[in-house]
């Protein structure tokens, strides 16, 4: 498959643009299976697709929009929904028709889950929704959100539509970093969800969280390994091209073995994502895998991106220039789906030691 054609960047429109060409190109429909409208193929698959996205549109914030997507509602849908969601939500959601994130995030409660406000009510035919989301990808052009909230003390999922009476999806452009994905805020004020949009359990709001992070943080770096590809593609090409003191920039040690460790980011990286496929592959627990994926993937990129920067120069930071907006995206990514402090924590926690993981999860 090619990206090589996508529509240009610019502003939401062009990102439902965007975001709709990669669904053109199937690229909601890996890992999942015939029955609900899949290719029936592997994670293997997948993050080969992921990967050629990456290297091809070299656009962090469409890899995080395509994210927030796929684990965001399409495999919590695909884990947890009756079969009348399945029918009803499937269909156009891996067409990319409708275009779907996840809203965890408050503006009191980042990391630490258990603070989320948000708060559900059961009435007889539904629930009435009161709170405030925050740094939600995908909020200025997503049809639909999972939303999680605290019913009766305990959180429970629900599909919030951008027409329902009393939620507000808002464009905000709060960070730096990733500015391709759209980001806003979810307002939601009495805002009632009828009872066939809670899905999953009611309490079950938690394990969902954990099961879909676990994936984001496996998978989100496959795109972004293919971005890691070009920067070092073009460190090569550079070191190559620029003379300095008669010779060319890579006869310094200095920067050959920059480029080198770059190398050795990069393949460490496509390892750890390939390990997660293989174990999902293999119906095998991913817990620990993504956690060290994340951790290590995130941190590879924001070196070197910051090796790409030095390796060039001030050429490296020209404005308007993609090289040094890598650096933002990277930074990004040490916190989307749980910092790297988080990931620290989890692993600690899976090895029987630290502050217990269950209690910060995001
Ligand atoms: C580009 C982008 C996209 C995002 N998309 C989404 C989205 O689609 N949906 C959504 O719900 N959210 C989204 N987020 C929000 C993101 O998940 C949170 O920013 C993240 O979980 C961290 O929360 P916080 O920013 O509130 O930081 P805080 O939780 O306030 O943490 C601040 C600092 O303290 C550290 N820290 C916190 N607790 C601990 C601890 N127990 N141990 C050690 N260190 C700790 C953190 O690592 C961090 O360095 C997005 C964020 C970004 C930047």
């Amino acid at each position: 498959m090619t990206y090589k054609h996508l529509p240009p960047i610019g502003d939401k429109f062009c990102a439902i643009q965007r975001f709709r060409y990669c669904a053109q190109k199937n690229i909601f429909r890996h890992a999942i299976q015939s029955i609900f409208g899949g290719h029936n193929d592997s994670f293997q698959c997948l993050i080969k697709e992921h990967y050629l996205l990456g290297e091809q549109s070299i656009d962090t914030g469409l890899i995080l929009s395509i994210n927030a997507h796929l684990w965001g509602l399409i495999f919590p849908l695909i884990s947890y929904g009756n079969a009348s969601q399945k029918k009803y939500l499937l269909p156009g959601l891996l067409a990319g028709d409708i275009i779907a994130g996840h809203a965890i995030t408050e503006p009191q409660a980042g990391s630490d889950i258990k603070a989320l406000c948000t708060e559900a009510i059961a009435t007889e035919t539904g629930f009435i929704l009161n709170g405030h989301k925050r740094f939600i990808t995908n909020a200025p052009i997503a049809d639909m959100l999972l939303v999680y909230a605290k019913l009766n003390n305990n959180l429970s999922a629900f599909i919030v539509e951008r027409n329902d009476l009393g939620a507000t999806f808002t464009e905000t452009s709060e960070v730096n970093g990733c500015s391709t994905a759209t980001m806003g805020e979810v307002i939601l004020q009495d805002c009632f969800i009828p009872s066939c949009r809670l899905l999953g359990k009611v309490g079950g709001g938690n394990m969902m969280i954990q099961g879909a992070l676990e994936l984001e943080r496996a998978f989100i770096f496959a795109g972004i390994n293919g971005i890691m590809k070009w920067q070092l593609d073009e460190v090569i090409n550079y070191s190559r091209e620029r003379k300095t003191n008669g010779v060319h920039l890579g006869h310094n040690q200095a920067i050959s073995h920059k480029i080198a460790e770059m190398k050795l980011r990069l393949d460490s990286c496509i390892l750890w994502v390939n390990e997660c496929a293989r174990l999902k592959d293999a119906n095998k627990r991913i817990s620990l895998a993504s956690a060290q994926t994340k951790l290590f993937a995130s941190e590879a990129f924001l070196q070197s991106s910051l090796d790409t920067v030095q390796i060039m120069g001030s050429n490296g930071l020209i404005k308007n220039n993609i090289i040094s907006t890598f650096v933002y995206d990277a930074l990004a990514s040490r916190l989307f789906s749980g910092s790297s402090e988080i990931q620290k924590n989890i692993i600690a926690a899976l090895l029987g030691t630290g502050d217990g993981f269950k209690s910060h999860n995001y």
